[in-house]
Formats: C-alpha cells, sequence, structure tokens
C-alpha cells in the first residue's frame, strides 16, 4: 500500500487533473490511498465566505459561495462531458448543506462555522476527482474522511482521536480496497464525535495523509508538488537553489521549526514512528528525481539550508523594580506566550531582562504588553527578518546578511540564527 497526497495545485486546472490520473495510472500494481486537498484556492474563498458570513454579510457570504459553486461545476462538466453523471447531484447536496449553513444566524464560535463551511473545498475536490477517474477507467472508492478521522471539537486545529480512528480505519478502510485497488479521501478535515466537520489547521492535508500512512502500515507516502522536490532555500526568496536527494526526518522538521513552509510539521511523527518513507515528487515530470525524507540520510551532501522569515518583532522584557529575570520569572512570562499562543522563535536573557523573537501579530502584541505591564517594561523593535542557516560557512553567511545590521545573533556548530533590521 502506498499514500498519495495531491495538493491544489495540482488541482488548479482540467488539464492538471487528468495530469493526476497520468500519474495514478502509471502504478498498475499498487494499491493507492489517494488524498486530495481543496482545488487550487478554494479553501482562501471558502475562508472569505465564512467570514462574511460571521459579520452577518450574508448576501455576499451567498455570493462568494456561488462563486465556489460555478467554479467546481465547469471543472466537473469539463472533465465528464455532460451533467448527467451522479456526482452533480452529489455536488449539489454539499452546496445546498452550506447553503443551510448561511441561513443560520450564526450563535457559536467563529471556528465552528468556518470549519463547517471551509471543510466544503475537500469534499467537492475528491468528488469530483473521483468521479472523473471512475469515467476514464481509474476504478476507485470515495471515501468521506468524517466517517474515519475522529477529533476533538478544537476546531481549526482539531486533534485526532488516535485510538478511534485507527479501529475506523481498520474496519471501513481496509475492507474498501476489496472492491477496487484505489480510494480516494480528503486530506484536511476529519469529524467530532458529534459528527461536526473539523478542519486540521492550514495546509494540513500533508498530515492526513501521514495519519493514513501510518494506520495504513504503509510502505511509502509520496505528496506530489508543482516543484522539483524539496529545496535548501525558498526560490521565491533565493536565488541558486539546489534541489535536496534526501534528507532525515530529523532535519525536516527542524527545517519547518526554523519557519520553511516545505512540508507541514505535524506530517513527519507519523512517519518516523513506523519508519515509512517520505518522497516529494514533481507531477509535472515525474521522473524527476525528487527527494526522499527517511531515517538515515547522507548528511555529507547535505547543502547549506538556508530558512528567512519575514515580518519579525524583538521584545526585550524588562523587570521594573531590578528584580532579576530567574527560572521562576521566565516560567511565568513562557506561561503567558502559551495561553496566548505565541510561538518564540529566538530567545536570549539576562540578568533582568528577556529578549524573544516572534511574529508579528499586534493584536496579540498588545493583549501581552497588557499582561506584562505591571512587571515589566517592554519595547521592540518592528521590521526584522529572522535569518537561520543550518550548515553554514561564514563566505556564504557574510553573502546573504549583505550589511544588515544585526540585532540579535546565535550559532551552534551547525545553526546559526540571526535577526536583522531590513
Ligand atoms: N486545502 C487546505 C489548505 O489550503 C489544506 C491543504 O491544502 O493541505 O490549507
Ligand atoms: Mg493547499
Amino acid at each position: 500500500m502506498k499514500v498519495f497526497k495531491f495538493g491544489g495545485a495540482s488541482l488548479e486546472s482540467v488539464e492538471r487533473i487528468r495530469q493526476v490520473g497520468q500519474i495514478i495510472q502509471s502504478f498498475p500494481e499498487d494499491k493507492l490511498l489517494i488524498v486530495i486537498s481543496a482545488m487550487g484556492k478554494t479553501t482562501n474563498e471558502l475562508e472569505k465566505v465564512a467570514q462574511n458570513y460571521y459579520l452577518r454579510k450574508r448576501e455576499i457570504a451567498a455570493q462568494l459561495l456561488y462563486n465556489v459553486e460555478q467554479q467546481h461545476m465547469q471543472v466537473a462538466e469539463a472533465l465528464l462531458g455532460n451533467r448527467e453523471n451522479p456526482l452533480f447531484t452529489q455536488l449539489q447536496q454539499f452546496f445546498t448543506e452550506a447553503e443551510w449553513t448561511l441561513g443560520e444566524k450564526p450563535m457559536r464560535a467563529y471556528d465552528y462555522y468556518y470549519d463547517q463551511l471551509v471543510s466544503l473545498g475537500e469534499l467537492l475536490s475528491t468528488a469530483i476527482v473521483s468521479a472523473y477517474f471512475n469515467s476514464v477507467g481509474i476504478h476507485n472508492t470515495w471515501l468521506d474522511v468524517r466517517d474515519v478521522f475522529r477529533t476533538d471539537d478544537n476546531f481549526r486545529d482539531a486533534n485526532i482521536d488516535w485510538d478511534i480512528t485507527q479501529r475506523q480505519v481498520t474496519e471501513k478502510v481496509l475492507p474498501l480496497f476489496n472492491n477496487t485497488s484505489i480510494v480516494i479521501s480528503q486530506g484536511f478535515i476529519g469529524s467530532t464525535d458529534q459528527n461536526e466537520s473539523v478542519t486540521l489547521g492550514r495546509e494540513g492535508s500533508d498530515y492526513s495523509a501521514a495519519v493514513f500512512a501510518n494506520m495504513l502500515d504503509a510502505e511509502s507516502q509520496t505528496i506530489w508538488k508543482d516543484v522539483e522536490g524539496l529545496k535548501n532555500a525558498d526560490p521565491k526568496l533565493f536565488p541558486n537553489t539546489v534541489n535536496i536527494p534526501e534528507i532525515t526526518y530529523g532535519e525536516v522538521i527542524e527545517m519547518a521549526f526554523y519557519g520553511a513552509q516545505v512540508i507541514h510539521p505535524k506530517t513527519i511523527k507519523p512517519l518516523q514512528n513506523k519508519q515509512i518513507p517520505l518522497y516529494v515528487k514533481c507531477f509535472l515530470d515525474k521522473n524527476l528525481p525528487g527527494t526522499v525524507i527517511k531515517e538515515v540520510a547522507d548528511i555529507k551532501q547535505l547543502p547549506p539550508i538556508i530558512v528567512l522569515k519575514k515580518n519579525q518583532v524583538l521584545l526585550h522584557i524588562t523587570s521594573k523594580d531590578y528584580s532579576f529575570i530567574t527560572e521562576e520569572k521566565i516560567s511565568g512570562i513562557y506561561e503567558i506566550f502559551h495561553g496566548l499562543k505565541i510561538k518564540i522563535n529566538l530567545m536570549q536573557n539576562g540578568a533582568i531582562s528577556f529578549s524573544c523573537c516572534i511574529d508579528n501579530n499586534p493584536e496579540k502584541i498588545e493583549l501581552l504588553i497588557k499582561t506584562l505591564h505591571n512587571d515589566f517594561k517592554i519595547n521592540y523593535n518592528e521590521g526584522l527578518e529572522l535569518l537561520t542557516v543550518r550548515y553554514y560557512q561564514d563566505s556564504l553567511l557574510e553573502e546573504l546578511s549583505n550589511g544588515h545590521p544585526v540585532l540579535l545573533e546565535q550559532r551552534s556548530p551547525t545553526t546559526i540564527q540571526r535577526l536583522w533590521k531590513k
């Protein structure tokens, strides 16, 4: 059994969906569990539906939903040739349910409605792809993942109940492979025990695929992307990036931690725990070598890995009465950060001060200052960038730093981090 994941970019046009079909056809011998995310930018569009609905701008929400409906109907019709297929009834049902939600007065928290509406994207894309595949002889079974992935009700960032989900995967998913060797399901979504839809966090489909891979004891997972494979830096920010042929689970977790938007950070653990290799391949040319992520990799081959986090803020928290910033004080400060869900990207402490770099989120910073201002004086610098380089050489570092004034720096033999003013 192999698990494949296709993201929004691989489904953003009729041609690309056909290309996905060709890729699948080149694996005739395999059992495939295919996880698909929403088409193109659908999730962003559905987020706008949810926002407008919650702001009681119901007409705008309905219009935006209608646009999503039209796009999907057009793609489905182009793929299937007409509207005779039962798919169109299924799509219509999904939209009718979403319209019902829009007709309700919002009584619950925003995140709940967000999930009820935004989960639509994956239901639509998988239904279309599944029906299209069946129509061209790629026989497959469509699976509603909400019947399998059980979560808590932490809407927008739901946590999977591992035991119940494993049981449902074994009881409900495995038998499907007796009918067809391909099962198609949704990434990013799941369900509570009350049958409410949930989402697992933006870009969460990689993680969904990894959960399936773990629970099905898959031999491998492949994420099909529109790029060659994993690169040593974001090609949109840096020239001369190179492809990484192989890399360890640990290194990828570190990259994600430092802010590289490569693979959803939660993806690695379920795979590492069962030693399932993760391939990143290009759906535009499946013969490109891509990247394999696994337990042991040839680290000598690794190029310097570069991550740049933009829009950073450096906070200086100083005790007002000159009392020391002790472990106890730091743990109190950390608790406040944790409560506000603020992630610290870099930190350093002195006798009466504590400095840390965080993503710029003005509302959270304001709350933080309100909470801390009785005991501490707080200053901050905005408009900063945090560079992280693993396996750095000094010459490269100077080239990347390019004379930016550095406000904070930390280095170990393998990793350097520099926070500078842009
Ligand atoms: N469609 C969701 C998103 O855009 C999940 C994913 O793409 O992985 O965030
Ligand atoms: Mg996506």
